[in-house]
């Protein structure tokens, strides 16, 4: 029955659970249950593209569990999408949602494509037509999309126009990560970089790195990586290296990140960028720096290249970065990991703050939202950290002890239906 999601990022989610799953002594009928996504949608996106001829992209949509709630996570354009992708990225959405304690299940969307070479006009396209063939699934009591690679408020508007029109009124709830004009929430915008800048100084203080001046390389420097980028620099933090998919760029005095988000903005990509010399994508990785922040894809921290890394903290805004085999590296050397489903939690809390305000039509000031996300992520922080100790595990291995305990929990007081 698996072989449907086989592939390399859906293994490695399942792995995790497997081995989760002994250390916490789970029941193998709930583990059954969450191995497999509850849902998955697969559907045809015809396009006409700018040149009058037709293509056929192919999204999907996949809700991993609805124990906790309607269900929550980003919609994804990149030309590695797979269902066997979306899955894991749903699964990991399950896990996030209960470590935090909100009240959703994991999903994913995504649609093989490369939205660098598409116009505005096809990408419109893409999107209405994406939405219309998810229609039956989301909405803001079933499942509510969010912004993920190659994505934004400008894609979100677009699903929330799309879906309102064809029910006749406005719902802004059906997305989160919209603009603010449209429902979406202050301090939405860079909430995932923000809340790995917070988690970072909470890790500072366990880890006893006291210098005021920190060093940062940032892998990918979309929406997490720039708004880790631009937050540090406000802390007057040195990024010391930032990639993007076309390589990197490093300078040991600190790259200047306005100048460096102007000439992407008007370039399109971090290539050609002149403060600093170029760098790859896998040098990035082996920087010498305290914080090494992978922003970009999956399965980058591996076993080949565990025992190169030379940060003191490994903040993890991707989803999946690093494989299960680099981890017991990682650990053997001390790296402090900051795991993905709480480094980049920032996210999906805000996201959950929107929603609570759409469905109330009642907004909050950025202070609130900027108060209480921390808030929840300090908590989770220490609840992750009070288990490594307990149980003497790694951070990653606890809080996914956390997460998949709680919706396992649920799932046993709920039962099994019918
Ligand atoms: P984005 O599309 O805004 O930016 C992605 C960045 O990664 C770009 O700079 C791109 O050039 C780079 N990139 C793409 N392929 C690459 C490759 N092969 N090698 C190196 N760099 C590459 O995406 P984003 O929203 O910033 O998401 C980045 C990561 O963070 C993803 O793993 C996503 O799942 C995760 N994430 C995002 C959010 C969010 O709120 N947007 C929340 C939680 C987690």
């Amino acid at each position: 029955m698996e072989m449907e999601y086989k592939s390399p990022m859906f293994d490695m989610a399942v792995q995790q659970l497997e081995n989760i799953a002994e250390k916490i002594g789970l029941e193998h009928g709930i583990l059954e249950r969450l191995r497999i996504p509850r849902r998955s949608l697969i559907v045809s996106i015809p396009v006409r593209l700018d040149n009058g001829e037709t293509k056929t992209f192919l999204g999907y949509r996949v809700q991993h569990e609805l124990t906790m709630g309607p269900t929550k996570g980003g919609l994804r354009y990149h030309p590695d999408v797979t269902l066997g992708e979306v899955a894991a990225l749903a699964m990991w959405m399950s896990w996030k949602c209960a470590l935090i304690g909100l009240p959703y299940g994991g999903a994913k969307g995504g649609v093989n494509c490369d939205p660098t070479k598409m116009s505005l006009n096809e990408l419109e396209h893409l999107t209405r037509r994406y939405t219309t063939e998810i229609m039956m699934l989301i909405g803001p009591e079933t499942d509510i999309p969010a912004p993920d690679m190659g994505t934004d408020e400008r894609v979100m508007a677009w699903i929330m126009d799309t879906y309102s029109m064809q029910k006749g009124y406005t719902i802004p709830g059906v997305v989160t990560g919209k603009a603010i004009l449209l429902g979406g929430s202050a301090a939405r915008k860079m909430a995932t970089g923000g809340g790995i800048i917070h988690l970072i100084e909470e890790a500072r203080k366990t880890t006893g790195l006291k210098k005021e001046k920190l060093t940062l390389a940032i892998q990918g420097f979309g929406n997490v990586g720039s708004s880790v980028g631009i937050i540090a620099r406000r802390k007057k933090w040195d990024v010391i290296a930032v990639s993007d998919v076309s390589g990197g760029v490093y300078n040991s005095k600190g790259i200047d990140v306005d100048a460096l988000l102007a000439h992407m903005s008007k370039t399109g990509g971090l290539k050609g960028f002149k403060g600093g010399d170029s760098i790859t994508n896998e040098e990035l990785l082996e920087t010498k720096c305290d914080v090494l922040v992978p922003s970009a894809i999956a399965r980058v921290i591996t076993e080949k290249n565990a025992s190169k890394l030379k940060c003191k903290i490994l903040a993890e805004g991707a989803n999946g970065p690093t494989t299960f085999e680099a981890d017991p590296i990682l650990q053997e050397r001390g790296i402090f990991v900051i795991p993905d489903i709480l480094a980049n939690s920032g996210g999906v809390t805000v996201s959950y703050f929107e929603w609570v305000q759409d469905l109330q039509s009642f907004f909050w000031s950025q202070d609130r939202v900027i108060h209480e996300v921390k808030e929840l992520l300090s908590k989770s922080f220490n609840e992750v950290l009070a288990i490594t100790k307990d149980k003497k595990v790694n951070n990653r291995t606890a809080a996914l002890m956390i997460g998949i305990g709680r919706v396992a929990e649920a799932k046993r007081q709920r039962g099994l239906y019918p």
